[in-house]
């Protein structure tokens, strides 16, 4: 668990391992459903021996009011969390927009070192730990020096999101990604994008070294590959990326914005969902993330790939990417999850509150993803508790013997709970809630979040202050 890895946040209190632990709960969401008296077992290794029904606590047991199975977080680019804030103006364009938005992000991560990597990292984590998320699925793109040079050591980057979640006890997946074009003409990456820049030869000396940098964390870390999107690789490139890591995480964006979708129609002859349904073996190990620009057939076609749709809905928001088709997709069997992207802001219940009322608005409906027997709130977050495991390639998203001990505890004296249990007490925390209903969350069984707060809230919050404070508007 202690880290060798470089770095101030490195050198912090390590965070506690795993620790046998008894837990009882008086409300649990388990696979058969929810259930009342429940006792989980967990140890050293945070993966769960037992769950059983007990009508009390067992002595010595740690007493929690409502237990649910927490998702992984499953796309995230840390550093633009730094970004909150800076990007609500209009500029010299007629019309802002996604790409007007990129522009800025390119200038503002140019002044990046790896120190404020690793500090705006782990204040990242800590947040998707306050909000409920165990795992932070780290979409990796931003590997070299300023100016495109690669660190001496290659995996400079990459060790610094490792140690991030060293200090947090996040669970980590970490998937370094492949960027090789500036679009789909194949032109030079611009000076914004040279810091992402492999081809495919480094890149796979890249992954090599990213999962090194796996080695200080605990055994629940993982590596993935991710090409970066059809834009950003070639065609003939993108096979060879995925057989890198054949059993592994795959993770790339796809579909996002209208301009996208053009582009590829014009070099490839087809929609993106159309061109990789057609070019690649999409299955249960693919991510799509966005698939907010989807026709139909496309819709209906992705759902039945088993592949996760990793939507965004607070950054899809804040971008303008458009809306997600949820009902028809979630109708079809399709399988999602939920990222925060950008970072601009990080919170589980308004990821789902998001993505729900979008498909209300354009549908001019309600509560259009309950079904007959489970409430909006429960679909919402059973979903994406499992995509998300899928997507982070993690024994995760049930409580029940042999996975993780990824688990959140709502606070049962929030003012939001009073009167709810089951399902309502989900529409609560998902509708009317916010943050502030999880008290207490376990990744792998490290028991990282106490009382709301993250066990190193100060130190991790002060260090990034500090960085932030530094960093010049883009
Ligand atoms: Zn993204």
């Amino acid at each position: 668990m202690s880290s060798a890895i470089s770095g101030d946040l490195a050198k912090s209190p390590a965070t506690p391992a795993a620790v046998a632990t008894v837990l009882w709960a008086k409300q649990a969401l388990l696979p058969s459903g929810w259930a009342t008296g429940v006792t989980v077992n967990f140890g050293y290794d945070g993966v769960v021996s037992g769950v059983k029904s007990e009508t009390s606590a067992p002595v010595g047991a740690l007493q929690v009011a409502l237990l649910l199975p927490s998702p992984a977080n499953l796309h995230s680019h840390a550093f633009q969390r730094a970004m909150a804030g800076l990007s609500e103006r209009r500029g010299p364009d007629p019309r802002d927009s996604f790409w007007t938005w990129r522009q800025l992000m390119f200038r503002f991560l140019d002044q990046l070192t790896p120190d404020d990597v690793e500090a705006i990292a782990a204040f990242v984590q800590m947040e998707m730990l306050e909000a409920g998320y165990a795992t932070n699925v780290e979409f990796h793109y931003l590997h070299h020096q300023p100016g495109g040079a690669p660190y001496a050591n290659l995996g400079e980057m990459s060790e610094r999101i490792a140690a991030a979640a060293a200090t947090t006890g996040i669970g980590l997946t970490l998937l370094p990604v492949f960027y090789q074009y500036g679009g789909c003409d194949k032109r030079a990456l611009g000076a914004g994008q040279v810091r992402f820049g492999n081809d495919i030869s480094r890149f796979a000396d890249l992954v090599d070294a990213a999962e090194r940098s796996l080695a200080y964390l605990p055994d629940d870390a993982r590596i993935g590959v991710a090409p970066h999107s059809l834009r950003a690789v070639a065609a003939e490139d993108l096979a060879r990326a995925a057989s890198l890591r054949p059993d592994a995480p795959l993770h790339m964006h796809l579909a996002e914005q209208v301009a996208e979708v053009e582009e590829v129609l014009a070099h490839r002859g087809a929609r993106p969902v159309d061109w990789l349904l057609g070019n690649a073996e999409v299955d249960r190990r693919w991510c799509l993330i966005h698939c907010t620009q989807m026709l139909e057939n496309e819709t209906l076609s992705l759902a039945a790939t088993g592949a996760v749709a990793g939507l965004c809905p607070i950054t899809e928001s804040s971008l303008g990417d458009g809306i997600f088709d949820g009902v028809r997709y979630l109708g079809a069997g399709g399988i999602i999850g939920i990222g925060s992207d950008s970072n601009i802001r990080i919170s589980l219940s308004e990821e789902l509150r998001t993505l729900e009322y979008s498909q209300r608005l354009r549908d001019r409906s309600r509560a259009v993803l309950a079904t007959a027997d489970k409430s909006t709130g429960r679909v919402l977050f059973e979903a994406v508790v499992q995509g998300g495991a899928q997507a982070a390639g993690r024994p995760s998203g049930v409580i029940a013997t042999g996975q993780l001990a990824d688990f959140i505890a709502l606070d049962g004296n929030s003012v939001h709970l009073a009167g709810r249990s089951g399902d309502t007490a989900l529409d609560a925390w998902a509708f009317a809630g916010d943050d502030r209903l999880v008290r207490d969350v376990w990744s792998a069984g490290r028991h990282v979040v106490r009382e709301g707060r993250h066990i190193a809230h100060d130190a991790i919050t002060e260090n990034y202050i500090r960085t932030v404070s530094r960093l010049r508007d883009a």
